[in-house]
């Protein structure tokens, strides 16, 4: 007794003379770039091989501007080639070779990304601006996840549509955009190659080294050549690929402007078209929901990849009982994030993906200032060189603000209140968008009955940002058409007819 008095005493001399620490600020924990080697110049990679560009640009680190490398300009009679090498590839082999074979690449392929997925998280982070704890734990993760999961439905194809003859379409033109670089590269190939047909891929301006990374999985996977080609370059390069009359279907990510252009340019050509374009999704949180976890959801729903997410939660509908205690709550949180180095494992908000992106995001805040919303954005000291933008909260927002319109990809987050379910369903639907959704309440029957009336593809509940390969993704209204994921993701690259 007396003697673990003794230790307690002791214990709490010592706690009254060591300082309690007064700075908890995390030490930098940089991931090395040793990892990726960067060529200083790529070419175009048409039929196994490596083509020279006549012209080329430079694509750049977002963090601090270095020149990464040179890049083709991809020409039209680049993109010309490469879609003749996509033909032969299509009708010499490929489109008949056997379902169960052509998983085989697809299983390879998804295991090679997993093997090296150090290496090409490190290089979407590089070249991107994304932390790389979420090219690490979230994009190369589901990339190889659906390579996976359409390697599992390349020799099913008649099960999953029975009684329809699934026969592949031709060759599909893909074009991505700079938000998930790989993630989407995987989302566009996976499928075309699982129902045989043979693809010529875009990658966008800023974006392009992981799919230019990832031709060397093709040649260690020994896809066969032709089956899948890279030609990079600006809009220019992606309209060509439009253009092309020997391209059987395309398939676009992007913003609703270009997606209407292209829409326009292919009607009547009988050419198949999936257009994936943006969004402005609605966060509703009723006064029944679990306030913590709400805002955890919150902060992944708008500040996940700086917001450069089609589905972002860009509009926070909270019911207007628990107004104040939510964003109180939210704006704490906020003042936690990280902001910096993407490269840096403890950073939460990498840089803004190009110079023209923080030009439109700082436009946009500044018509919320103008138009009168009150902006939050906490205490936060950014780095001198790169593109940077400190997580904002806008509330006292109308709306018919530009700020709960458009589409601002950017980690900016729009308050609204509302008092009825009716309202908040009124009001998410207001818009021209029609991507996601999220519903935060304790109520299954309040989460379904909002969820049949919510006008967006994809609803989730109590939760935010969830992707799955097995689970279609798509848009209503100018969000777009057609599904990716899942069963749905198939039908795009197939035709039934007899
Ligand atoms: P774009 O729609 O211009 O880019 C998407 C892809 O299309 C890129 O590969 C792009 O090439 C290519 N492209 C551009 N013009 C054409 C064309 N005329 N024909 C065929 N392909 C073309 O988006 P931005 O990068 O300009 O971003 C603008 C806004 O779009 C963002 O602020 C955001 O609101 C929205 N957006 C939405 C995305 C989504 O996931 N839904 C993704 C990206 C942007 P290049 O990169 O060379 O321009």
């Amino acid at each position: 007794m007396r003697v673990g008095g003794g230790f307690v005493a002791e214990l709490d001399r010592q706690r009254h003379e060591v300082a309690a620490p007064g700075d908890w600020t995390y030490a930098s924990a940089p991931e090395s770039r040793d990892i990726v080697h960067i060529r200083d110049r790529y070419g175009y990679f048409i039929d196994g091989e490596w083509l020279e560009p006549a012209e080329t640009y430079e694509t750049i680190a977002p963090r601090d501007e270095e020149a990464l490398a040179a890049v083709g300009q991809g020409t039209p009679a680049d993109v010309g080639r490469a879609v003749a090498a996509a033909r032969n590839a299509y009708a010499d082999g490929w489109s008949s070779l056997p379902g169960s074979e052509r998983a085989k690449y697809l299983f390879r392929i998804a295991r090679l990304l997993q093997e090296r997925s150090r290496e090409f998280a490190v290089l979407e982070s590089l070249n991107g601006g994304k932390p790389i704890k979420e090219s690490r734990d979230v994009d190369l993760p589901l990339a190889a996840a659906h390579f996976f999961y359409y390697a599992g439905w390349a020799d099913k194809l008649e099960y999953a549509f029975p009684n329809r003859r699934p026969r592949p379409v031709g060759v599909a033109g893909q074009i991505i955009p700079w938000n998930f670089p790989l993630l989407m590269l995987a989302w566009k190939l996976a499928p075309a190659l699982a129902c045989g047909n043979t693809v010529v891929l875009k990658p966008a301006e800023t974006t392009p080294l992981t799919a230019l990374l990832f031709c060397d999985i093709l040649r260690q996977a020994e896809l066969p050549p032709g089956v899948v080609n890279i030609v990079t370059g600006d809009g220019r390069t992606g309209a060509a690929l439009v253009e092309s009359e020997d391209v059987d279907k395309i398939a676009f990510t992007g913003s609703t402007e270009v997606g209407k252009a292209i829409q326009r340019q292919l009607a009547g050509t009988g050419k198949k078209l999936t257009l994936e374009l943006g969004g402005k999704a609605a966060n509703i949180v009723f006064d029944d929901a679990a306030l913590d976890q709400a805002v955890e959801g919150i902060v992944n729903g708008i500040y996940f990849n700086q917001g450069h997410v089609c589905c972002a939660g860009s509009r926070l509908f909270v019911q207007e009982s628990i107004y104040e205690p939510l964003v109180a709550k939210l704006e704490r949180r906020l003042s936690t994030l990280r902001v910096g180095d993407p490269l840096d494992k403890n950073t939460d908000v990498g840089a803004i993906n190009s110079a023209a992106q923080l030009d439109r995001i700082r436009e946009l805040v500044a018509s919320g200032v103008e138009e009168g919303a009150e902006i939050y954005q906490p205490p936060c000291v950014l780095p001198e060189k790169g593109y940077w933008f400190v997580p904002t909260v806008f509330t006292n927002v109308a709306q018919s603000y530009r700020i709960a319109q458009e589409e601002i990809f950017g980690p900016v987050l729009s308050v609204l209140t509302f008092r009825t379910p009716e309202e908040a369903l009124e009001k998410a639907n207001n818009t021209p968008y029609g991507l996601s959704a999220g519903v935060w309440t304790e109520k299954g029957s309040r989460i379904l009955w909002m969820a049949q009336r919510l006008r967006a593809g994809v609803v989730w509940a109590n939760t935010f940002n969830r992707f799955d390969p097995s689970s279609p993704f798509g848009g209503y209204k100018e969000s777009g058409f057609g599904r990716e994921g899942g069963l749905h993701g198939l039908e795009p690259y197939l035709r039934f007819d007899e």
